[in-house]
């Protein structure tokens, strides 16, 4: 199989607006890659898709809280109105394994194989299941393919979820029906960022603890000031099993990015996120080229016998470009 950075910039962005999934799927391995010899063409790549303006969400929470479950209702859902669902899931086991995949689980089986579809597992950073720095460039993919809601599922653990809040428009935490006590663990970071709180399972004899979760988790948002000026987030209850308060769901995804578009707040979000990626991309890269110069185990070695403060130390390593 031909590289996808051996395939023509224009043949490969063709493809990709045309829903070619082969080429799809070589786009996204692109731009995810994080080999020096795919920086250029992935960046002629991106500049030769058109812009468009999708949905974009994240959805974030504790491995089992039931993301790939709801997301798969939630998923066929927007089939079912007509609309085209890509999916990003950031995928904690790739770094394991070595590979891309879902892990054994037969997650978001019918999604997955709907050709109004597009499920790519992504993988991750770090070994917490951040999300990887070519995940947003995988979303601007997806975009110009045309899909209408764009999902970067991620598993709610480090950084994950204020990292995927600033991919997105609409970051909806999906809590279980423990989801006062989850609150406890949870990082203020989320707290701050989320749009939508979902709490799933509400089903069965969970139902009583659900209103519970979701008065707890309303109690505990009172005090905290939205993402998203204007916005009251919503605690909705659902259960992806029994596919209740799915519409609900995808009303209050919908009427927050209405609000963001109504409000002016949809454009400078974007900018900001931009800006925000540049400078983490500008730090690793600072970071990974000073690494790799000989002189800094010296600087190094001078600051841990102490003839060198700390802050002498990252002007004499700066000066080193
Ligand atoms: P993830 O790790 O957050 O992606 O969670 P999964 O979607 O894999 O679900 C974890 C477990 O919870 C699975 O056994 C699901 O069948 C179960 N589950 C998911 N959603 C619901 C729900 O709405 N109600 C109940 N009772 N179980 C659910």
């Amino acid at each position: 199989m031909s590289r996808a950075r051996d395939i023509p910039t224009e043949d490969l962005a063709r493809g990709v607006v045309a829903g070619d999934r082969t080429a799809l799927g070589r786009a996204l391995t692109l731009v995810e890659s994080a080999a020096l010899d795919d920086h250029e063409p992935a960046a002629r790549l991106l500049a030769a898709l058109p812009a468009k303006t999708a949905l974009r969400i994240a959805l974030t929470g504790a491995p089992g809280a039931g993301k790939s479950t709801l997301l798969e209702v939630l998923g066929m859902h927007v089939l079912e109105r007509g609309q085209r669902v890509g999916v990003l899931a950031v995928d904690p086991s790739s770094r394991r394994s070595g590979g891309s995949i879902l892990g054994d689980k037969t997650r978001m089986n019918v999604l997955a194989r709907d050709p109004r579809a597009f499920v790519r597992p992504t993988p991750s950073s770090g070994e917490l299941g951040g999300v990887a720095p070519g995940t947003r460039e995988g979303v601007r993919v997806l975009e110009a393919a045309g899909f209408d809601l764009i999902v970067v599922e991620t598993v709610g653990v480090g950084q994950s979820e204020v990292e995927a809040a600033s991919l997105v428009d609409t970051l909806v935490w999906i809590a279980g029906p423990s989801g006062g006590d989850e609150l406890q663990g949870i990082k203020r970071g989320l707290v701050e960022s989320v749009d939508v709180v979902v709490v799933n399972k509400a089903d069965g004899e969970r139902v009583p603890a659900a209103h519970r979760a979701k008065a707890e988790i309303e109690a505990a948002l009172r005090y905290v000031p939205s993402a998203t000026t204007g916005w009251s987030v919503p605690v909705m209850l659902a259960s992806a099993l029994e596919r209740t308060g799915i519409a609900e769901v995808y009303g209050a995804i919908m009427q927050h990015r209405a609000h963001l578009d109504a409000t002016g707040q949809l454009a400078p979000r974007r900018r900001q996120q931009s800006i925000e990626a540049f400078r983490r991309a500008l730090d690793r890269a600072l970071v990974a080229a000073l690494s790799a110069r000989p002189e800094l185990a010296v600087i190094e070695q001078a600051v841990a016998s102490g003839v060198l403060s700390v802050h002498a130390a990252v002007e004499r390593a700066l000066a080193l470009r």
